[in-house]
């Protein structure tokens, strides 16, 4: 089902769903965290032993370009992809660095700052959490 909706994906946007792309798509969108390059590497090896780390960041760059992901900076860290393209904010755990995604009405619905016209227009309003999550949290209690 989900390689489906992934080729549906590819078409829309007018690239070809080659067996290697539609895997570092799959990998993308399930796993939790907002992965690396370097974590999409690890897995897509295991079905495509010859593939390169750059064959990985091309393949990323491509499907940014293409509007299919969105880079996420933060902390010092390696760039992190986002397949989920709605409105969200982020929880960034210090420890693990997962970085899980949020909805925060309470926080798009406040007024913007008075005098923002002094700066430019706002494209986007984004807020990120930083702390401890929970699964990181349960370790350090059973220690
Ligand atoms: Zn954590
Ligand atoms: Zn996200």
């Amino acid at each position: 089902m989900l390689e489906a909706n992934s080729i549906d994906i590819f078409k829309k946007i007018g690239l070809r769903a080659t067996p290697q792309r539609l895997e570092i798509y799959n990998i993308l969108k399930l796993k939790e965290g907002h992965p690396a390059a370097e974590d999409i590497y690890e897995q897509v090896r295991q079905h495509f032993p010859s593939i390169s780390l750059d064959t990985i960041y091309r393949t990323l760059s491509l499907f940014e370009r293409h509007g299919v992901i969105k880079k996420v900076h933060h902390l010092a860290d390696k760039t992190r992809y986002d397949t989920n393209l709605k409105h969200h904010h982020h929880f960034v755990c210090v420890r693990c660095k997962k970085i899980i995604d949020l909805t925060w009405e309470a926080v798009d619905a406040v007024p913007m700052p008075e005098g923002i016209r002094k700066w430019g227009t706002v494209e986007e309003r984004y807020v990120e959490l930083r702390g401890i999550c929970n699964d990181c949290l349960k370790k350090e209690t059973h220690r």
